[in-house]
């Protein structure tokens, strides 16, 4: 479904982020992607949704190459893509369910829009989604009244809102406490699971890959040094 071919990214500072990267991810396949800092996971993934340019290969997602898209294939492209943030990026000012809703308008939507109504059905379905994560309870409180876990699972149901095929997650615990982020992670994987969805979870935490995940993508100065289940990593490598 996804596929990279000879994916690299030359950054104007002429660090090589990526190396000509070929990975495969499956329909429905949830990868670690782990490694040091500056092994080049957030690029990869910004490279996938053109937060960053790539400097050449191919990024094709059920065969449309993202590389090449121009703004309108981009923009519609972007909603088969949802996006898990670190700091999760939610709204302040607006309600949860303002800020799950927006996930309809794309990627990261503007506050104007909420001047526009929701169809019912969307409506609907997030508070579906919020009552999935446990926060059914919190749509009417402001995104600022929340705990850094609530507001992952609010940054969660934002992505599923838009139904996509591919989960983006840029480090998703990095700000969160031990059980919290196991907590966040089950979420995520589950969630995965039940939609079919796959996803790429750029994760910092070897161990925390190695409990959820079924397959684990270890990068090192932008080149794939290990690609295999997560029994097959050994500790410090
Ligand atoms: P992480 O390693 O957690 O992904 P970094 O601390 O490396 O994040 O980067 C934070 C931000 O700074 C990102 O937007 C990244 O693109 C940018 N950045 C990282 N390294 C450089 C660099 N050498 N020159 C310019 N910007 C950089
Ligand atoms: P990771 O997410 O694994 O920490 P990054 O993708 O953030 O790695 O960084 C990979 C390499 O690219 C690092 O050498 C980093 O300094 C560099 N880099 C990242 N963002 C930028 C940027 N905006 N400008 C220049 N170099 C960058």
């Amino acid at each position: 479904m996804l596929q990279l071919k000879k994916l690299t990214k030359t950054y104007k500072t002429g660090d090589q982020a990526l190396k000509a990267i070929d990975l495969e991810v499956p329909k429905g396949q949830v990868l670690a992607l782990i490694g040091p800092s500056g092994a080049g996971k957030s690029t990869m993934i910004r490279c996938i949704n053109r937060l960053v340019e790539p400097t050449s290969g191919e990024a094709l997602l059920d065969g449309v190459d993202l590389v090449k898209l121009g703004a309108t294939g981009l923009r519609k492209t972007r909603r088969e893509m949802g996006m898990i943030f670190q700091e999760y990026a939610l709204v302040e000012r607006l309600t949860v369910m303002e800020n799950v809703l927006s996930g309809r308008l794309g990627f990261v939507g503007f506050w104007r829009s909420f001047l526009r109504r929701f169809p019912q059905s969307d409506v609907d379905e997030a508070f579906r989604l919020l009552d999935r994560v446990g926060l059914l309870h919190m749509a009417d409180k402001r995104a600022d009244e929340l705990s850094g876990g609530q507001r992952q699972r609010v940054g969660i149901c934002r992505a599923l809102i838009q139904n996509p095929k591919l989960l983006l997650v840029d480090e998703p615990t990095a700000s969160l406490d031990p059980k919290t982020s196991r907590q966040i992670m089950r979420l995520i994987t589950e969630l995965c699971r039940e939609r079919g969805l796959a996803a790429i979870i750029n994760i910092h935490d070897v161990a925390l890959a190695q409990m959820f995940v079924p397959r684990v993508v270890g990068l090192r100065f932008g080149e794939i040094v290990f690609d295999g289940p997560p029994n097959g990593l050994t500790p410090g490598k």
